[in-house]
């Protein structure tokens, strides 16, 4: 691997606008500058920008920078958090939002065709037109694609039950640096033949190659919902509460808790349907045949009762828009703490959730932060947000400190520090803290065989 080209000439530059003509290609500084950021904040060099619509185009343009020598970035709607398509050297952007089409949906086979810049929520709505469920939800689904929810194996509020977006993969065709085109799997939903290769395209973070068409599962999507809000006195009744559910057999749908630092966020501005005193809450959903889910709800109140809820509030169809309310504030709610936070998404074995939430809080304690921890409890996913003032020297380098410690915490019970976001960027320094030097080879050999010149993505993953 050589050196990286880090300017285009003005042939390049030629190459582009010949290749994507009108506003397919964007030179602008400040068109550039839009597309070297994500909801990371962090922000890297951009060449160029270019919209293909075809897979040809992509084809075209990687074979280009392979000879070239440049780095391409594989861009959706930039909402990961962790820097995935921001560059961390200078080079092009490839933007799929121009690859935007529902290809087929298909009530036989139970599957989806789309090119990567679908929004996961159209494909989601769409389906169920026809009374069919695309299962995976990141929080983010109204604006994010389906490509990049594969190239972040995104997980979301359902993957307790339905596994996450890895689960519904089952065909994916990609360009490869020089132009070659992969093209994996296909509709059938079990397949053997060979190495599973589409499945390494899952949280590969744009640095294999680039997805241009997918081929999704679906499911028969459940006749009825309803959804239960519970409040508690504090985090280890609730964590005792969701553990009865499991122990009962119930599967829930989601299963999402909030603690004490995440509930005070949002009552500073916004009411909340909980008593004052609650310290902690779950918000659960099963879902079902109507009957099923009549019965579910009543054992769910059943197993909940046994860890004294302060309250239990239940909504079924359109009701549950309500509860899910408070789910969907607390983002913006945590900037009622401090201007600035560090995201994180560690996950550890579900039955060391209560220990790694009341270590976050002691850290939080320790570095005089507040810190909200939250999220996918079902899977043990479990969102850490450590909020401080960045013109604060001394917070900011206090943050910093105690997201090492969430890190080293959750690898010490077992788990990971990225449940679903991805390392990217913001976590890159970690990776080697859990994995070792022998996996990180064997990983990069395996990239090597895709892309032997290093340009997708490169500088970020393990
Ligand atoms: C409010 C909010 C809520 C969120 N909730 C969740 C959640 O519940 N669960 C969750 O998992 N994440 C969540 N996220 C993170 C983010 O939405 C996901 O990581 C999402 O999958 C990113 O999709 P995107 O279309 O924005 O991709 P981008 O951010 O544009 O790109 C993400 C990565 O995918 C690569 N990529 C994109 N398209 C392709 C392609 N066609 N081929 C190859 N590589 C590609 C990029 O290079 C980059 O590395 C949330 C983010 C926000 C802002």
């Amino acid at each position: 691997m050589g050196r990286l080209t880090e300017r285009l000439s003005a042939e390049h530059e030629r190459f582009l606008t010949d290749l994507f003509p009108g506003d397919e290609c964007t030179l602008s500084e400040a068109c550039r500058a839009v597309h070297g950021v994500d909801s990371s904040r962090l922000s890297g060099d951009v060449l160029a920008v270019v919209r293909p619509r075809t897979e040809e185009q992509v084809a075209e343009v990687l074979r280009f920078a392979e000879a070239e020598r440049i780095a391409v970035m594989p861009r959706a709607r930039g909402t990961g958090t962790v820097g995935g398509c921001v560059p961390a050297v200078p080079g092009i952007v490839i933007s799929l939002l121009g690859m935007n089409r529902i290809l087929d949906l298909d009530p036989d086979d139970f599957v989806a065709e789309v090119e990567p810049g679908v929004i996961t929520g159209d494909l989601q709505r769409e389906a169920a037109k026809l009374h069919m469920l695309y299962p995976p939800d990141p929080a983010s689904s109204g604006f994010s694609t389906v490509g990049g929810n594969v190239a972040t194996c995104a997980g979301g509020l359902r993957a307790v039950k339905y596994g996450v977006t890895r689960d519904y993969l089952l065909g994916l065709d990609a360009v490869l640096p020089g132009g070659r085109v992969l093209r994996l799997g296909g509709r059938s939903h079990k397949d053997v033949v060979g190495l599973d290769l589409k499945r390494l395209f899952c949280g590969s973070q744009g640095k294999l190659g680039v997805a241009t068409r997918l081929v999704m599962k679906l499911v028969p999507k459940p006749e009825a919902t309803a959804s239960v809000l519970a409040g508690f006195s504090g985090m280890r009744s609730a964590l005792e509460g969701a553990a009865s559910l499991f122990r009962a057999g119930i599967l829930p749908a989601a299963c999402e808790f909030m603690d004490r630092a995440t509930l005070s966020a949002i009552r500073q501005s916004d009411d909340l349907p909980l008593p004052a005193e609650t310290g902690a809450a779950l918000l659960l959903q099963v879902d079902g045949s109507e009957r099923a889910v009549k019965a579910e709800t009543e054992r769910m109140r059943q197993a909940l009762d046994d860890s004294g809820p302060l309250s239990l509030l239940e909504g079924r169809g359109e009701d549950e828009a309500a509860l899910w309310d408070v789910r969907r504030k607390i983002s913006p709610a945590s900037f009622n703490l401090r201007p600035d936070k560090m995201g994180e998404d560690i996950a550890v074995p579900r039955g060391r959730v209560p220990d790694a939430v009341e270590a976050c809080h002691r850290i939080g304690d320790r570095f005089s932060l507040p810190i909200m921890c939250f999220g996918h409890l079902g899977d043990g996913n479990i969102h850490v947000n450590i909020m401080y003032n960045a013109t604060w020297p001394e917070e900011a380098e206090a943050a910093l400190a105690a997201k090492v410690e969430v890190f080293r915490l959750a690898l010490s019970l077992g788990g990971t520090i990225s449940g679903e976001h991805g390392t990217g960027l913001t976590k890159k320094d970690f990776v080697p803290e859990q994995l070792g030097e022998f996996e990180r080879a064997v990983m990069q050999d395996v990239k090597a065989v895709f892309d032997p010149s290093g340009i997708m993505n490169p500088g970020k993953g393990w």
